[in-house]
């Protein structure tokens, strides 16, 4: 049970691909985990839907709006 788990975490924090959300602007500086968030509100653009690790790629940083 304890290696299932330890294996899992690994997976997940190596890979990192959490579905976020990023406001497809070229002023855009950050990525969701809400869509619903104050920062996408702004956003004039389309909202898409990406992962954690592409959204990085692109030079993106977490929102500071959420936990
Ligand atoms: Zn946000």
């Amino acid at each position: 049970m304890k290696f299932i788990l330890a294996f899992a975490l690994a997976c997940c924090f190596s890979t990192g691909d959490g579905t976020v959300y990023v406001c497809d602007s070229p002023n855009s500086v950050a990525f969701h985990y809400k869509r619903d968030c104050h920062g996408l509100n702004n956003c004039k653009h389309e909202v898409k839907k990406t992962t954690v690790s592409e959204a990085e790629k692109l030079g993106l940083r977490l929102c500071g709006l959420e936990d």
